[in-house]
């Protein structure tokens, strides 16, 4: 019998500020907790991925929704996809403005249009059609994030890489499976970027034959070696989905450089966590059980309620 679990991240990087940390740990357990509740209330593994990245998507401790990094013009852009392993059924948007959850905008893709993917202003247009949240222009831009720009743009050295992309995984009883992404993307990037996080393969992947995977980290990087689809290849090949999880994203450094971290569940329910990166928050629910961690190695549990 498989137990239902919700693993979540809250990106991969080099997290240099310690006093960061215990903030960070408590959003990436909040919303695995909101996650896994939802899974116990509906069953659906695609609601629970979905609000696990809404509840991080409103923390603008992370790299998504508000507290989205900005683009050269000082503007939020974001991406997000979501796939279900057992339709393969997928969803993306890309260099989205305004829209508060990207997340649920990639769902609506996914099931109230025949396309893949959607850009720019015509998924925002979308939004508002679908009856989505959105905020006034420039409303998910924070003080943070136009100071790490003017920092960046003043020393023209490269955005540190402290990024706080935000992903779920999950399975529940039946052994369905599904994953998703959220993201500002990279700081001081491009207007007009799109990331890995809205490439399915790359950012997103689930296929409830093989597993289900989250990545976060240098998404130029990501996108080379479809990260998130390469992972399943090594756990398809024979490998634990931990084992895979760890070689995928060290791999990816190897060949390409730049670092990486995913999360990962297999369709037997085993859960994987690696990062190249100094870095990466996670969190997972199984039972009264979260596990959590944010060192290379670290994986800490605490009994919680329900
Ligand atoms: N992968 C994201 C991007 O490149 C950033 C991140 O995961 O932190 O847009």
């Amino acid at each position: 019998m498989i137990e239902h679990i919700v693993l979540v991240h809250g990106g991969a990087g080099d997290i240099t500020d310690s006093a960061k940390i215990p903030i960070l740990l408590a959003g990436v357990k909040a919303a695995a907790l909101e996650g896994y509740r939802k899974l116990q209330e509906t069953g659906c593994v695609l609601d629970a991925v979905e609000y696990a990245v809404r509840n991080l998507e409103d923390n603008e401790n992370f790299n998504a929704g508000k507290g989205s990094v900005i683009n050269t013009d000082g503007e939020v852009e974001m991406d997000a996809s979501i796939q279900c392993g057992k339709t393969l059924d997928c969803g993306a948007v890309t260099i989205v403005k305004d829209v508060k959850n990207c997340i649920t905008l990639a769902r609506k893709v996914m099931e109230n249009t025949e396309h893949t993917i959607l850009g720019a202003e015509g998924a925002r247009r979308f939004a508002i059609d679908q009856g989505l949240d959105l905020m006034e222009p420039g409303a998910l831009v924070t003080e943070r994030r136009i100071e790490d720009l003017k920092r960046i743009l003043a020393k023209r050295q490269e955005p540190k890489c402290e990024m706080g992309t935000v992903g779920s995984v999950a399975i529940n009883s039946k052994g369905n499976l599904a994953a998703a992404t959220s993201t500002g993307g990279r700081e001081g990037k491009m207007p007009g970027r799109c990331s890995d996080t809205s490439q399915i393969g790359s950012g997103t992947f689930a296929d409830d034959a093989i597993g289900c995977v989250s990545t976060t980290g240098h998404g130029e990087s990501i996108m080379k070696v479809c990260l998130a689809y390469n992972i399943l290849e090594n756990h398809k090949a024979g490998m634990s989905i931990q084992d895979a999880t760890k070689k995928g994203v060290n791999d990816m450094t190897a060949k390409v450089g730049n670092t990486a971290g995913a999360i990962a569940i297999s369709h037997n329910g085993e859960v994987g966590v690696g990062f190249s990166s100094n870095r990466m928050s996670w969190a997972y629910i199984k039972g009264n059980e979260v596990h959590f961690g944010v060192d290379q190695d670290q994986h800490d549990i605490e009994t919680i309620t329900i």
